[in-house]
């Protein structure tokens, strides 16, 4: 059953009569995710990410987001989320929501403050009053161009979780630092940073693995590379927490498309995707549903 039919309430509408004050910390509407079964092994269920970065920000998002749906219906083994630019945001969860589609909807960033003079930001209350559920935080071309620290996104995590939204938490080396040999150290430190948080609302978040040097360059990482970090990845939670460990679900990203999207979902330790340029397009985003649908229909992490 989608939420849509055991809740008949639009959640951009919900949310924009109940609003959760700055200090709320109360659950919002329920989501499409709240109330999916998991799947797979300790229930980490695959998910599948498109990040449209600085595009479809108008009516060809909402025409986009249709297309996925179609594509993610009848797969409910995973689970898909778009991330529009602001402006499309409550339009496209508008969209799905009448189109009935368990498809969730991401902000790109988020501020820590809930309201204030910070012009240009925007707060974990507003991302939820226009319909999203899911935030992506620490993205490499935030972190890059943006000057983004560990700190500030361990900040944004806790307020994005406090505010009710499920937060895609993004680490990865440059090329200088995986040719230093440096790769598991700088993983180490971006993780270490969110760790608290994480271990705090065990199973909320997700961690992307993104070696900075796949992201819009058409260089993927090989499944064992990526699976190699992604599982220094559990490891380090694991030294935190099993249960984290076991909950948590790591995604490679890093110009994966449908065409190199097998061998990546096939690793153990790689739990779905976050894809860019190949979200753009429903077609090809949607074979890469039907690779992760397929996989565990075959029994990975079974
Ligand atoms: C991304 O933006 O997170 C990303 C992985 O982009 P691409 O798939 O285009 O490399």
């Amino acid at each position: 059953m989608s939420s849509n039919e055991e809740n008949d309430t639009n959640p951009a509408e919900e949310a924009t009569t109940a609003a959760p004050s700055s200090e709320s910390t109360e659950a919002a509407p329920a989501t499409p995710e709240d109330t999916v079964p998991a799947a797979g092994k300790a229930g980490r269920r695959p998910l599948i990410a498109g990040n449209w970065k600085l595009n479809a920000g108008g009516a060809d998002g909402c025409d986009l987001a249709i297309a996925i749906a179609r594509s993610a219906a009848d797969r409910e083994e995973v689970e898909v989320v778009v991330a529009p630019p602001f402006t499309a945001i409550a339009a496209v969860a508008n969209e799905l929501y009448n189109k009935k589609s368990d498809v969730g909807v991401a902000g790109q960033n988020v501020y820590f403050e809930e309201s204030g003079a910070f012009t240009g930001e925007i707060s974990p209350s507003m991302l939820r009053t226009a319909g999203a559920n899911w935030v992506i935080l620490g993205h490499s071309e935030r972190r890059q161009l943006f000057g983004e620290t560990d700190e500030l996104v361990a900040k944004k995590l806790v307020a994005a979780n406090a505010g009710g939204l499920k937060c895609i938490v993004c680490v990865g080396e440059t090329l200088d630092q995986r040719e230093a040999g440096q790769t598991l150290d700088v993983i180490r430190t971006q993780v270490s940073a969110v760790l608290p948080e994480l271990a705090r609302s065990v199973g909320d978040s997700v961690i992307a693995y993104e070696p900075v040097w796949a992201i819009g360059t058409g260089k993927v990482a090989s499944p064992e590379d990526a699976q190699e970090v992604h599982a220094a990845i559990r490891q380090l939670l694991a030294d935190a927490d099993a249960e984290l460990a076991d909950q948590t679900r790591v995604l490679y990203g890093g110009s994966v498309k449908a065409n190199n999207a097998e061998g990546l979902l096939s690793q153990p330790d790689i739990d779905g995707a976050l894809v860019g340029g190949a979200s753009l397009e429903a077609e090809g985003f949607g074979k890469i549903i039907d690779i992760a649908a397929k996989l565990v229909r075959q029994g990975k992490n079974s």
